[in-house]
């Protein structure tokens, strides 16, 4: 069996719709959408060693099924820069999941590497009621959540579909170079959305997914966050 399907058997097992943040990468990195490098910590010591591994600057992130929305939880620290840093931000993210919800399970704290700024993107999925898997397009931050500028179409896509979605947003003129920005890697963009297709058809009980933020780049793009919600 792949990664993918052991992902899905095991968190229906457990009773679980939401997959972790580490599964839901493993999946992507099955379907070649890029995302950041990361390792599960289970203790202090583990983090530290993890955060040499990656290199500096990185990231912690609280890993649990009870806590869909990180940030919300007081559970993301980016720009750790180091040993120190890092066990500080362990220490502190694992206080800051207690208070959010005492009863919260761990599975770990997610250290990873810390993506550059970049322009933002955004690719989403759900299955429609209607129309069945629906795939979404748009920039992150407020083109999104406050401009809903944003484009649909009904998965499976082709190449064209997909270059027509990332095309056809009104937020597209900032990925093609603006000002001192470099255009981004439109081709990578059209990537992912063709691999998300694919694994939304492969996985119909897939119910929503987001890949939100993804930092688009001159070369290539990369997948910050990822979230799979399962029927
Ligand atoms: P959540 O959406 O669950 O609150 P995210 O994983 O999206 O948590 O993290 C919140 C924000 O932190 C992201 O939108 C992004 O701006 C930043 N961030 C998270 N992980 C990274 C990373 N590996 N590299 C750079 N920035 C990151
Ligand atoms: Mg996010």
């Amino acid at each position: 069996m792949n990664e993918t399907s052991k992902i899905i058997s095991q968190a229906r097992l457990e009773g679980r719709k939401a997959l972790l943040e580490t599964e839901a990468k493993t999946i992507c990195m099955e379907y070649a959408i890029p995302v950041t490098k990361f390792k599960l910590a289970k203790i202090e010591s583990e983090a530290a060693e993890f955060a040499e591994e990656l290199g500096f600057p990185v990231v912690l992130k609280i890993v649990s099924p009870d806590i869909i929305h990180k940030s919300d939880a007081g559970g993301v620290m980016v720009n750790l820069k180091s040993n120190v840093e890092v066990q500080d931000a362990y220490r502190k993210i694992l206080e800051n999941a207690k208070k959010y919800k005492a009863t919260a399970k761990i599975a770990g704290v997610l250290v990873q590497e810390m993506a550059p700024q970049s322009t933002e993107v955004i690719i989403g999925a759900i299955k429609d009621t209607q129309f069945g898997q629906t795939l979404m397009f748009g920039l992150g931050g407020i083109f999104v959540e406050l401009l809903k500028d944003v484009t649909f179409r009904v998965a499976p896509i082709t190449r064209e579909d997909a270059h027509e979605m990332v095309t056809e947003v009104k937020a597209y003129p900032l990925l093609k170079g603006y000002r001192n920005t470099p255009p981004a890697d439109i081709d990578a963009i059209i990537n992912i959305l063709l691999s998300t297709s694919k694994l939304i058809m492969d996985y119909p009980e897939i119910k929503e997914l987001d890949l939100n933020p993804i930092m688009a780049y001159a070369d290539g793009a990369k997948t910050v966050d990822a979230r799979i919600i399962l029927e």
